[in-house]
């Protein structure tokens, strides 16, 4: 092959045996998992907000960010439970750009991945020590799950990644409810095909493994919006859309009909102060139709500290430097607003 094997990285196992999750935080990281799947099956009608920056660049900051959640998260306990997100695997268009924090702990520094695996799995203690929350992350690589599998409360499979039998297989094996997301071209049936193969059994090789999974009753889509083939962005979070995905899941052999409306990315055409509207339209069509009001069970929206994004390097404090985000005041009003509506 053309490539330098750098070093060899420590196995999972070792991983956690360096940095072993204590009593308490499987505690917490049980009691996320079974609150949000009691969203998913529809023993509870809460609903989950996904809730977070588009990457976690900066252990401060995304603390910082997910701190402020806990006292907001005491007070609409009743209606929502959020998720934070801290996502540190980034799917990139080109392949080039900032590929998240197992890559670069340090954004403006040298590739690192023995570091980032460490920083990565450090980070989400971090947040479950500290605020109490099981958080969620894209599973951009499957075999790295495993380094994360004690520690998430919600995984998601992106929209580039949904259509790869790995991902799907794997998915199959993960116990917290794992989102299938729509892919970038829209297509539908794709993702329905990702929530089957998640929800059923399957005999694959995994990290060398000859493995079987027993599926995931907890799969269930997630609708990002589109690119066509003109490369302009459409929405899916439209009233007409959630109809037609309620009659793909009467037609699937499906277990926990299920979508978590994506407020941004294609559906906010990446403008990130639209989420707070979008999420209201949804919540809208929920109040039109019992069965819409069933079938979503939540909400995944970019937000962190400050509105926007910037280019790497530029080193404002809770500024995202992937996909532009919500801010802080307004999250926090979105949080509010969205408790109110439900
Ligand atoms: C994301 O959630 O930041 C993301 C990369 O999403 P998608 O796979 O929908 O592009
Ligand atoms: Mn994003």
């Amino acid at each position: 092959m053309n490539m330098d094997f750098k070093r060899k990285l420590p196995i999972p196992m070792e991983t956690k045996e360096m940095y072993p999750l204590t009593g308490d935080m499987a505690e917490t990281v049980e009691r996320c998992t079974a609150e949000l799947k009691a969203i998913f099956d529809g023993r509870s009608e809460r609903m989950a907000l996904i809730i977070g920056p588009c990457s976690a660049d900066n252990e401060d900051s995304v603390m910082d960010y997910i701190s402020r959640l806990v006292p907001i998260q005491e007070q609409v306990k009743d209606k929502i439970l959020i998720v934070p997100r801290i996502y540190t695997n980034k799917p990139r268009t080109t392949g080039d750009g900032y590929k998240g924090y197992v890559h670069q702990p340090d954004p403006t520094a040298e590739p690192d991945l023995f570091k980032g695996v460490i920083a990565t799995r450090e980070l989400h203690m971090r947040a479950v020590r500290e605020t109490g929350f099981a958080c969620a992350d894209e599973m951009l690589y499957p075999e790295n799950y495993k380094y994360l599998d004690d520690l998430l409360g919600y995984v998601a499979v992106g929209a580039r990644s949904v259509e790869d039998q790995q991902h799907r297989l794997t998915a199959s094996a993960i116990v917290c409810p794992v989102g299938m997301k729509n892919p970038t071209s829209g297509d539908l049936s794709v993702m329905m095909n990702g929530i089957l193969a998640a929800q059923h059994q399957h005999d694959f090789i995994y990290r060398g493994w000859e493995g079987h999974s027993y599926g995931n009753p907890y799969a269930h889509a997630i609708l990002r919006g589109y690119v066509n083939r003109q490369g302009v962005t459409h929405p899916n979070y439209h009233y007409e859309t959630l109809l037609y995905l309620a009659e793909l899941y009467a037609k699937w052999d499906l277990v926990n009909p299920g979508v978590v409306v994506d407020c941004n990315h294609a559906n906010s055409g990446k403008n990130p102060l639209e989420q707070p509207r979008i999420l209201k339209e949804v919540l809208h069509s929920c109040r039109c139709n019992g069965d819409l009001r069933r079938l979503v069970k939540g909400f995944m929206v970019e937000s962190y500290i400050e509105d926007g994004s910037q280019p790497i390097g530029c080193g404002v404090y809770g500024k995202s430097i992937t996909d532009p985000c919500l801010g802080w005041e307004k999250s926090e009003r979105l949080i509010y607003d969205m408790a109110d509506a439900l």
